[in-house]
């Protein structure tokens, strides 16, 4: 679904993503880990157009974002942009609005389906991550964890073809991970494609299929949980699995 190939990314002269080279598969899900600083969230921001790469291409399902450094014309890139929803650590609500006026928002801005529908699509949601009883608060008036579950709906509400999550789970208290992580696992189970930049070990040893281990802007070591977790081949990884496990 997802390939990226010699992806290079600098901040000035600071090299962030030295050659990045993965794929993501329909259906999987890929936990990416690494030391801070490492670039996991420029990968994702990179993967969502939120930042400018300087080399290399990202293609989704076929289609060119960037090919060897150059970007697609602006049409093609929200084309691209728009089937992939992002999740971020500090949630991002609009806090001025409500939370179906946040799942609301964007789908009647675009005007792809009518009111109606919108109507119905963001009560499924709220129901799928269990807040249909919070649809009209604001969101100061949740929880971390129930505000994070609100932009993982509002997030599905574009429809995506893949979600990208940069650590969900890593602002809230350690009591409210474990509700957000389910909803996580719920979309998986129900063949989500989804590459999760996550700390939970836990959580990428039971849900991912692929885990990707990232130190110093690049992949140093891929592959499945069991395999990276137990016998890392790199001497990086296992040194990185060492200070964590
Ligand atoms: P963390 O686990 O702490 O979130 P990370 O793996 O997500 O770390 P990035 O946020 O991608 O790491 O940052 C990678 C490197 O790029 C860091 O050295 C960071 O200081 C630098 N960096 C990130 N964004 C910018 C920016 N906008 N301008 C300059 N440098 C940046
Ligand atoms: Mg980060």
């Amino acid at each position: 679904l997802i390939q990226v190939s010699q992806m290079k990314k600098s901040f000035g002269s600071l090299d962030v993503l030295k050659n990045i080279n993965f794929e993501v598969e329909r259906s999987q899900v890929v936990a990416v880990i690494g030391p801070s600083g490492s670039g996991k969230s420029t990968m994702l921001r990179s993967l969502v157009h939120l930042e400018q790469i300087d080399g290399g291409s990202i293609c989704v399902e076929g289609d060119y974002l960037a090919k060897d450094g150059v970007y697609a014309n602006h049409q093609t890139l929200k084309r691209i942009t728009s089937k992939m929803g992002m999740v971020f650590q500090h949630f991002n609500l609009f806090p001025h609005f409500t939370v179906k006026e946040n799942l609301e928002l964007a789908p009647k801005y675009v005007k792809r389906a009518s009111a109606g529908e919108i109507r119905h699509k963001s009560a499924d949601l709220l129901e799928k991550v269990g807040l249909s009883d919070k649809a009209n608060e604001y969101p100061s008036r949740l929880s971390g964890g129930q505000k994070q579950r609100v932009a993982i709906a509002r997030a599905l509400m574009m429809s995506p073809a893949i979600l990208l999550f940069d650590e969900p789970t890593s602002a809230l208290d350690p009591e409210l991970t474990g509700e957000v992580l389910q909803v996580i696992k719920q979309l998986a189970e129900e063949n989500m494609t989804m590459v999760v930049v996550t700390h939970e070990m836990g959580f990428a040893r039971e849900v991912a299929d692929q885990v990707l281990f990232m130190d110093d802007g690049e992949v140093v070591e891929a592959g499945p949980p069991q395999q990276l977790f137990t016998n890392p081949q790199h001497k990086r990884t296992q040194a990185f699995l060492n200070t964590i496990l």
